[in-house]
Formats: structure tokens, C-alpha cells, sequence
């Protein structure tokens, strides 16, 4: 492990000021960072980082609050916190459910939201730093395309790059259309979800647009009230616990009077960013929820998608979750069933 010098800022300011030198990266829960740090794989635009900015001092960024109708969720809220809160259960509970599918409780207890969004792939030669990679080495190679891709992506990869972002919270997040917010010295900016995220193109070192010296300070969600009753996140992966998605569906359903008013559906373990497609949500507008129409909306939002070999089971698998997915929230949430607990 490389030495490096570790700072506590008393407030957004201070952070605000330490993050812009080009040797600094701020730190939260420190459950990705400081895995990557000890696996010695450096950050896009550095060698290893010098200086850490333990940003968890910054008063006002860890709380979760009504916003205009809507939800305020700050990026130093934890995981678990998040998870659990009383606003998130009941009127964004696939956003709950989504949380608690990743990691394990002693992580989610130390995980922030804000680093939950800047966790990085687990492509097993990102972390392995005797073999080549785009992400971590750009111009190396990708040796996973010909390689061990059983969890990597089937939509939207690029000749670079086959990663995939492994975050469960983003894909909720994703479905219900949140807004990134994030502060640096000379500004601030909303960016919204669908933007955060990047596909890999000729710049897979690049997971997101966030800039250098930018902080995330919140997210916002828009109000959610019409898909609480019917919403579902399914997650498939190797073991039932402890274990990154194969595949994930956030679905949500807007039933009334039988038939679907609306939809929202994203996936993840599938791409370098959780993926949707806004048409597949538009065939199932007016239609009646059934195995059908979601088949339908499986094949739209599955164009265009390919294996890499080892991962090729994820075309039939994703199909059949996104199925699942929407006959589980169409079947409603506990919310919906007045089983709150
Ligand atoms: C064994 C294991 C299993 C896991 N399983 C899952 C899983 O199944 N599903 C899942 O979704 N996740 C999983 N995770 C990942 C976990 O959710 C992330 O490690 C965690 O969310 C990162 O949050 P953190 O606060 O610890 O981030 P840190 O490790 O502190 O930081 C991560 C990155 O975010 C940056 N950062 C942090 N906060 C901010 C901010 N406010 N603004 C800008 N940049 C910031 C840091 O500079 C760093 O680059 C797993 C992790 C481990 C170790
Ligand atoms: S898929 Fe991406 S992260 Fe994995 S080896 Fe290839 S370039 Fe690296």
C-alpha cells in the first residue's frame, strides 16, 4: 500500500478546497476506495491518490427529507439509513428494496449514497493488476471480451470495453428518474441520473461525468407516489446474498382500473450503466398487465444486445427476469397490501 496523507475538513468548504488539488480524492465509507487503494489500482487521472479528504465532518449532507413532494436524499446518508428510513419504505419502495438486495448489512451500514454512485466494475481484470485493461491502463486491451466475462455486459459495450457498473441502489435510482446534484469551488450543477453514468465508447476509464474538484452534495427523486403500490426489484446472482447482480430489473407499474397508466423499468448487471429503454415503458402504456405486453417490453429493451461467450446465458436470463420482474410488481408491493412493516 501506498503511503498518502489523510485530511478531515470541518466543512463543505474545506472539502470543497482540498478535493481541487489534482493528487485528492474524497473518501466516505471508504468500502470501494480503500479495497482499490490496498489492490493497487489507481484512479483514471492518477497514479494513486496522495491525499484522501475523509468528507463525512460535512454537516447537513447526511439527511433524507421531503422535497417539494418529492424526496431530498443527501450523499452522506448511509446505505442502510437510506434503506430504512420511513419516507424511502413507504413512498420509494423500490428504491428500499434495491438497497437492501446489495452487499451486506455491515456494508450497507457503512456505505454512503454518494459513493454508492462512484463505485467502480468488478470486472476481474480491472482489479488484477498484472493483466491489461482499458479502464485502469487505457490502450492496454481488454482481455475480458475473449476472456472470463461471465458477469460483464450484453448491451452497449464498446470494442474497449465490456464492463458493467455494479451498483443495485443506481438502478432504482435510474427507474425513478433522479436528479444528481454536485457542488465544486466555483459552482454547482444537476445532472440528471441518465447522464451521471457513461457508457464505455473510447473512454472506458471514464465511469461518469462528474468532473474533477465536484462533489456530490444530494440526489433528488420526483414525487413516486403512483408507482408505490406496484413496483419490484429482482435481483439474480450466483449466491443469495453477498453477490453482485448477473442481471437486476427495477420495475414499477402505474395500475389503474386493470390496465397500465404508466411504467418505468431499468436493469442492471447488463451494461456500463443502468440501462433503459424509455419505448419498452411506452408499448406498455394502456395495455393489461399481463405475461404478454411484458414479453413485448422484454425484447425492446433487450435490442440489440450480445454475449461475449461465458456471459451469452445472460440474453435468456435477463428476458425471462424482466418478465418476473413486471408479474412481481403488478402482483403490488407490501405498501400496496397495507402489510407495512
Ligand atoms: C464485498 C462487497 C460486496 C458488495 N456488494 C454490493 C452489491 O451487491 N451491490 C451494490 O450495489 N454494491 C455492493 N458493494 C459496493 C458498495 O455498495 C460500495 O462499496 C459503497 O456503496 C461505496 O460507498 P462508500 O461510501 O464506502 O464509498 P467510498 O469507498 O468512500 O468511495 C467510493 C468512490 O466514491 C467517491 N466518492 C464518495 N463519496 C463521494 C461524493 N459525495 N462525491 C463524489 N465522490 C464521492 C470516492 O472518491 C471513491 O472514488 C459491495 C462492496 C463490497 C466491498
Ligand atoms: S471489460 Fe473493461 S474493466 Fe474489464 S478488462 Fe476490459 S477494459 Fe478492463
Amino acid at each position: 500500500m501506498n503511503p498518502f496523507l489523510y485530511t478531515q475538513p470541518a466543512d463543505l468548504d474545506g472539502v470543497l478546497a482540498e478535493i481541487a488539488l489534482q493528487d485528492a480524492r474524497p473518501v466516505a465509507g471508504g468500502t470501494n476506495l480503500l479495497d482499490l487503494m490496498k489492490a493497487g489500482v489507481p484512479p483514471a487521472d492518477l497514479a494513486a491518490p496522495q491525499r484522501l479528504v475523509d468528507i463525512t465532518r460535512i454537516a447537513g449532507l447526511d439527511g433524507i427529507e421531503e422535497d417539494g413532494g418529492g424526496l431530498r436524499l443527501g450523499a452522506l446518508a448511509r446505505n442502510a439509513d437510506t434503506a430504512y428510513h420511513p419516507l424511502v419504505r413507504e413512498r420509494y419502495p423500490l428504491l428500499s428494496s434495491a438497497i437492501l438486495a446489495g452487499a451486506s448489512a455491515q456494508l450497507r451500514n457503512m456505505a454512503t449514497n454518494g459513493g454508492n454512485l462512484m463505485q467502480r466494475t468488478r470486472c476481474i481484470y480491472f482489479y488484477d493488476t498484472g493483466t491489461p485493461c482499458n479502464k485502469r491502463e487505457p490502450g492496454s486491451g481488454c482481455p475480458a471480451r475473449e476472456g472470463l466475462n461471465r458477469q460483464l455486459a450484453i448491451l452497449g459495450a464498446s470494442e474497449h470495453c465490456i464492463a458493467t457498473h455494479p451498483s443495485d441502489m443506481c438502478v432504482a435510482l435510474r427507474a425513478l428518474d433522479a436528479t444528481v446534484h454536485v457542488r465544486a469551488r466555483d459552482g454547482q450543477r444537476s445532472i440528471p441520473f441518465a447522464d451521471f453514468h457513461r457508457l464505455p465508447g473510447e473512454h472506458p476509464e471514464r465511469d461518469n461525468t462528474l468532473e474533477p474538484g465536484e462533489l456530490i452534495t444530494h440526489l433528488s427523486l420526483p414525487d413516486a407516489d403512483r408507482f408505490a403500490a406496484h413496483s419490484a426489484y429482482l435481483k439474480v446472482r450466483e449466491r443469495l446474498s453477498y453477490a453482485f447482480a448477473l442481471v437486476s430489473v427495477a420495475a414499477a407499474l402505474d395500475i389503474q382500473g386493470g390496465s397500465i397508466r404508466a411504467a418505468r423499468i431499468a436493469l442492471g448487471g447488463v451494461a456500463h450503466k443502468p440501462w433503459r429503454v424509455e419505448a419498452a415503458e411506452a408499448l406498455l402504456a394502456g395495455r393489461a398487465p399481463d405475461a404478454g405486453a411484458f414479453a413485448e417490453a422484454a425484447e425492446l429493451l433487450l435490442q440489440g444486445a450480445r454475449g461475449y461467450g461465458e456471459n451469452d446465458f445472460k440474453l435468456p436470463l435477463a428476458r425471462n427476469a424482466i418478465v418476473q420482474a413486471l408479474g412481481m410488481a403488478a402482483r403490488g408491493t407490501a405498501y400496496a397490501k397495507g402489510e407495512r412493516a
